[in-house]
């Protein structure tokens, strides 16, 4: 049933294999019929010409409706028709002329419907043949029952057979063929559905995602990129003169094309989070934050690269403008606080003051200098330009091993009430080449983060050493340890971790950032080590000469 109709919607839309295979099986027996006729003609005396006439009349009115009727718009049983009548017809140039071996042309009509027709077709075929022959054999010269009888039957029923199981192989191997195409044809339609959800997926996030080719071609990129990129190009446009729209993220320096991320991304290079902005200062521009990554495929070779960017316009204006306030509101702060102490000490001079109140105005005097400190750090920690100037470094040939014991001393006092010892048995005579009161502040910022965090009746070591080029200050305690998922960010301005924060320890978060400033600017570089429970290392490097200078 599913074949038959299958045949019917092929007719539908126009297949025309039936029609074809029927003009060719008919339009084969003809010629044979032509051939074999003109030579029985040629070479015999038929017995009956007419009849024989006849005979090839009736092949050609059959070949005649093999190629007029249009076989696949008619049901596929009706095509048997055809072999049928073929029979008919042979049976007619048989009886014309019985010697002529006509008898052997059935092997045509039998093939055609044992492979058109499947078992019916070789079961009518194998026997209507095999019936009529003998059953004319009458009619034969030859009357004996002998082999000859069998022959041209079995001759025919074993080609018939032979033509069967040929068509169904080759009937087999369609269907594992229209299986196969049917399996691919599917394969690649969830192909197409997941690079649909891909690209749904891709278009739907509101970052800029860039494929790059090996050879630096563009291969894919969302519909967010597309935004960003117009956003860039309307900068441009905005800028109109000037050929350049994208800025470092200074904001003011123009980039050069081929410094442009996407550009160097594009020649093969790969770096994490850089800030570009697009637009000139003054307009309406966009922080982008670009991340370039390369990618390889399961042999290590590089198969191109992938290119990320993110609107962080408002983060990075956030930021600024926090940046702005911290340093305004500091800047405000410090005046009216130095006045305060300055009035404090005036007032400390007096030899008339009573003792308690000289003792409530020293406790007065160090909270206003503790404040005083904490306004320094925050104007220090602002990347405000203004608090640059705090930082400037005096450098000259110091002796660092002097500085840290100084802080030492000054830090014990605080260590004693918490019981923690302060083991400075590693600190080397050692010169360096810093500002010692740049320096000095360092090493009392880690000597009192080392304190506050430390445990009580804990221990904290110094040490200072040195090799050819190099000064380190090592300050260790075995205090609670910082996490590994927080050391990242422990120079970060006002970072301070989750155990700390919810603590009576007071801090701003500051003194690792504005001490890492201070060391780099030194020329040097600060790190910490650290284990969670066990305590924390931190280790400065520290130039020991005066930068040579290029003459
Ligand atoms: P503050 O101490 O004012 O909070 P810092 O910048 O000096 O700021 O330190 C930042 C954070 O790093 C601290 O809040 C604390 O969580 C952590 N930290 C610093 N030093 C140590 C230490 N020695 N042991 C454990 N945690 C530390």
């Amino acid at each position: 049933m599913a074949a038959v109709s299958t045949r019917w919607r092929n007719a539908a839309t126009g297949d025309r294999t039936r029609e074809r295979s029927n003009a060719l099986n008919q339009l084969l027996l003809a010629a044979v019929v032509l051939v074999a006729v003109l030579l029985v003609l040629v070479t015999e005396q038929p017995a009956d010409v007419g009849e024989l006439l006849a005979g090839v009349v009736a092949v050609f009115l059959i070949t005649g409706a093999a190629l007029a009727v249009p076989w696949n718009q008619l049901p596929p049983a009706w095509s048997a028709v055809l072999p049928i009548a073929d029979i008919v017809a042979i049976l007619l140039l048989r009886e014309a002329s019985p010697a002529s071996g006509f008898a052997l042309l059935w092997v045509f009509p039998a093939t055609w419907l044992a492979s058109s027709f499947a078992l019916p077709g070789l079961i009518v075929g194998s026997v209507s043949v095999s019936l009529i022959y003998w059953m004319t054999r009458g009619s034969d010269p030859d009357q004996s029952f002998g082999s000859v009888a069998f022959l041209v039957p079995l001759t025919i029923v074993a080609v018939s057979t032979a033509a069967y199981l040929l068509s169904r192989r080759a009937a087999a191997q369609r269907s594992l063929l229209d299986k196969q195409a049917r399996l691919l044809a599917r394969t690649v339609e969830r192909v197409q559905r997941q690079e649909d959800v891909v690209t749904e997926v891709l278009d739907a996030v509101d970052f800029g995602v860039i494929r790059i080719a090996a050879d630096g071609t563009l291969a894919v990129t969302n519909e967010a990129h597309a935004r960003l990129q117009q956003a860039a190009v309307a900068g441009r446009d905005a800028r109109g003169a000037s050929p350049r729209a994208v800025y470092a993220s200074d904001g003011i320096t123009p980039l050069e094309p081929p410094d442009e991320p996407l550009a160097r991304a594009r020649v093969g290079e790969a770096f994490e989070g850089e800030l570009v902005w697009y637009g000139a200062p003054g307009e309406r521009r966009r922080a982008l934050s670009i991340t370039s990554r390369r990618l390889h495929d399961g042999l290590g070779a590089d198969v191109g690269g992938i290119v990320v960017s993110r609107d962080v316009t408002a983060e990075v204006t956030a930021m600024r403008a926090r940046d702005d306030l911290v340093a305004s509101v500091s800047h405000e702060l410090r005046t009216p606080l130095t006045s305060i102490l300055g009035y404090i000490e005036l007032v400390l001079d007096d030899e008339d003051l009573s003792a308690s109140a000289r003792r409530q105005l020293g406790i007065a005097e160090r909270n206003a200098t503790r404040l005083l400190d904490i306004v320094a750090d925050i104007l220090a920690g602002s990347s405000d330009p203004r608090a640059a100037v705090e930082l400037s470094v005096n450098a000259s040939e110091e002796s660092l091993d002097g500085v840290v014991r100084a802080a030492v001393e000054s830090a014990a006092p605080r260590a004693a009430e918490r019981r923690i010892t302060i083991d400075a048995s590693g600190v080397e005579p050692t010169i360096a080449y810093i500002d010692p009161h740049r320096i000095r502040q360092v090493v009392d910022n880690l000597l009192s983060n080392a304190v506050k965090y430390g445990h009580d009746g804990g221990s904290v070591a110094v040490g200072v050493t040195s090799d050819v080029d190099h000064a380190w200050l090592v300050v260790r305690d075995d205090g609670p340890g910082i996490s590994p998922d927080e050391l990242p960010r422990l120079f970060e301005r006002f970072f301070r971790s989750d155990a700390v924060r919810n603590t009576s320890t007071h801090g701003s978060g500051l003194g690792l950032g504005i001490s890492r400033d201070i060391v780099r600017s030194h020329g040097g570089d600060i790190t910490v080590q650290s284990t969670l429970g066990e305590g924390s290392t931190f280790i400065a490097r520290l130039p020991r000469r005066a930068p040579r200078r290029e003459a």
